[in-house]
């Protein structure tokens, strides 16, 4: 086990943020300096939890985050300073059950003690815009299809090499960097890694993204759909299960698209699923303006609208791009890492258990030929109907642990609420005469 203290004396850290997400993955953090870690360590930050979304209130005693030393990043661009993730424990009452790194925790231990490792390694998505937020900040990037545009690529090189470095650094094993296919959007990519440390990988991604960006005056933004008409911010996530001893379970030769039987079980599980898991996958009012939408300029929106799955196309919701892995493409760039994770392990778990069946295979261009299949379930149209989706699916609920999933559909209940009571621009443009 890392010792923080003898990590800062090492490295010369002078300060550890001790780091945990939310429901609504926000990342929170106390700045710990190095000669306070020790106890740190031990008995974790005091933390009001209220202050935070985990559905706490005033009145709870003092949440601890209690650092995951074995997660700790000195900051490649701040070395001074090491972001460590931690758990959240109630001072008076053990685990905070909702606590998303807790869930997939959980979730993890769960597979393993099935004997399997979920490895997975995620895309997440990015646009780089100006500190405003509200326009893409390379003002020559306007090509109609702009997806792997040489030249945008390089006027960006900055700021992508800046953070390729790093990854190259931290051990992450990255191999590609491009343009995407929306006007000022970018994605790297690294290797697969086990469910909790892709998590953790992720989390710092975007913490490290944005740091970067402000560094280079610019806003890095991972929100699903943040210019409408242009491709939204996808955060694809690739998928296989390992036994014990280093096999890939999800690998077998002689099987349809050589998806084991395993895979096609814990995929099952994923398209039963489907529609309930999206209140997780897709957590924003935001996430459902990519999902669904309308042709984007550049030909398509890459994000699919029904639970469908398939072999080598990108038109589906499942894709089977190669032996061994599946790809699920419906998470979006505010998916909470820690409970993207935890999601896909709970339903892929209950698929093997059930020995669920995925159902028929699709292979055609699901946005031209879309309509042709009247048997699969569309994907939630909003927010509200997502929630009610996770809401009715007992299975899933008591898989992600009842205590996390009635906090979690109370909060998003009440952001739901709140956007209700927000009065907009297409009312008025619509209502203001009637
Ligand atoms: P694409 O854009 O074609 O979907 P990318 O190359 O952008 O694919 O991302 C693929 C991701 O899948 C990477 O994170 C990669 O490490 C990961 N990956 C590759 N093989 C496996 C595997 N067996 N299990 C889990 N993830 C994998
Ligand atoms: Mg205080
Ligand atoms: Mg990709
Ligand atoms: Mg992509
Ligand atoms: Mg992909």
């Amino acid at each position: 086990m890392t010792d923080l203290a003898e990590f800062a004396r090492e490295k010369g850290v002078k300060y550890f943020m001790i780091s945990y997400t939310d429901l609504f993955g926000s990342q929170r953090a106390k700045l710990v300096p190095a000669q306070a870690i020790a106890e740190m360590q031990k008995d974790g930050a005091g933390f009001a939890g209220f202050a935070t979304w985990l559905d706490l209130t005033p009145a709870h005693a003092d949440m601890l985050a209690l650092p995951d030393a074995s997660s700790v990043i000195q900051l490649p661009w701040k070395r001074e300073v090491a972001w460590v993730a931690s758990d959240c424990v109630m001072s008076d009452s053990g685990p905070l059950a909702q606590a998303p790194r807790n869930v997939l925790g959980r979730l993890t231990a769960e597979a393993a003690e099935m004997g399997l490792v979920v490895k997975t390694g995620v895309e997440p998505e990015f646009f780089l815009l100006t500190p405003e937020g509200t326009q893409i900040s390379d003002p020559a990037d306007t090509a109609v299809k702009p997806c792997y545009d040489q030249q945008a690529v390089m006027r960006r090189y900055d700021v992508v090499a800046e953070i390729c470095d790093y990854m190259l650094e931290l051990g992450w094993e990255p191999y590609q960097n491009d343009h995407e296919d929306a006007n000022g959007q970018f994605e790297m990519n690294w290797k697969y890694d086990s469910a909790m440390a892709t998590a953790d990988k992720h989390s710092f991604f975007k913490f490290m993204t944005r740091s970067v960006a402000e560094k280079h005056g610019l806003r890095a933004t991972f929100m699903p759909k943040p210019i409408m008409g242009l491709t939204g911010n996808g955060c694809h996530v690739h998928i296989s299960v390992w036994t014990r001893d280093g096999r890939n379970a999800f690998a077998d030769d002689g099987k349809e698209l050589s998806l084991s039987d395993e895979g096609r079980h814990f995929l099952g599980g994923v398209m039963k699923h489907a529609s309930a898991l999206a209140a997780i996958t897709n957590p924003t009012v935001n996430s459902y303006k990519r999902i669904n939408a309308p042709r984007t300029v550049s030909g398509a929106t890459w994000a699919p609208n029904t639970v469908t799955w398939t072999g080598n196309n990108r038109t589906h919701m499942v894709r089977v791009p190669g032996p061994g892995r599946f790809e699920l493409r419906l998470p979006d760039g505010a998916v909470n890492p820690y409970l993207l994770q935890a999601v896909i392990i709970a339903a892929g778990l209950s698929g093997l258990r059930s020995k669920a069946d995925p159902g028929k295979r699709h292979d055609i261009d699901m946005y031209a030929e879309g309509h042709r299949i009247t048997d699969a379930p569309k994907l939630p149209l909003n927010l509200l109907d997502a929630i009610r989706a996770y809401d009715d699916d007992a299975g899933l609920k008591a898989a992600m642990g009842e205590d996390f999933s009635a906090a979690y559909i109370k909060m998003k209940t009440q952001e739901w609420n709140s956007y209700c009571g927000h009065l907009t621009q297409w009312e008025r443009d619509n209502t203001l005469d009637i």
